[in-house]
């Protein structure tokens, strides 16, 4: 058996880039995604509740979901997502901009103006869903400090918070779906559970 072929190695389709490259990259994305509620998860379907407290114990919440958000490779989490029923999110676009979080978010206008693009959520692991999204927002928030927040965002960033803002809302990605695509992710969510049962 001379010159066989290595076996080729199957890859998880949603296993990005820089998981492929450094396998300390995804044991800690694995630890960060233990924390985080999936699909079927009634916290994933409730209304949040509005933050009234701006103590320390909401900034540690703040850097908890940054550090979590950022092992899992995502760039927005809403406090649902970790079992937190508040009016909560954070997130971050790119690399080198800050960490942001909103609290009590509104979106207070958003433009005719619509796109569609495709969205995963670290919720619904493997599934990717078309949405149709305004491209530009203004939302009318506080940071973690209770102290008034504006943000006008374009694009991703828009997008992002559009996303984080459903969470708090009881809504998924799934809701914005075509029939067709909703079918195929339930599908795909449910085959999960069943392989996650017989591990
Ligand atoms: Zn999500």
């Amino acid at each position: 058996m001379a010159d066989e072929e290595p076996q080729e190695v199957v890859e998880d389709p949603d296993e990005t880039e820089e998981e492929r490259q450094d396998p300390e990259v995804a044991a800690r994305r694995a630890a960060a995604m233990a924390f985080i509620r999936r699909y079927g998860d009634p916290v994933l379907r409730s209304r949040a509740t509005p933050v009234d407290r701006f103590d320390d114990a909401l900034r540690d919440q703040v850097a908890r979901m940054g550090a979590i958000m950022d092992d899992a490779l995502g760039v927005g989490l809403a406090a649902p997502q970790v079992g937190v029923s508040q009016r909560l999110l954070v997130y971050q676009v790119g690399h080198d901009s800050p960490l942001i979080a909103v609290i009590n978010p509104e979106i207070e206008w958003s433009s005719d103006d619509e796109e569609t693009l495709e969205e995963g959520c670290l919720s619904l692991p493997g599934v990717h869903v078309d949405v149709d999204r305004p491209v530009h927002v203004r939302v009318r928030a506080q940071d973690e400090h209770g102290d008034p927040r504006l943000i006008e965002a374009s694009g991703l960033e828009a997008r992002v918070l559009q996303h984080e803002i459903d969470h708090l809302n009881g809504t998924l990605i799934l809701e914005h779906a075509s029939r067709e695509q909703r079918k195929e992710a339930i599908r795909t969510l449910r085959e999960q559970e069943r392989d996650a049962e017989a591990a």
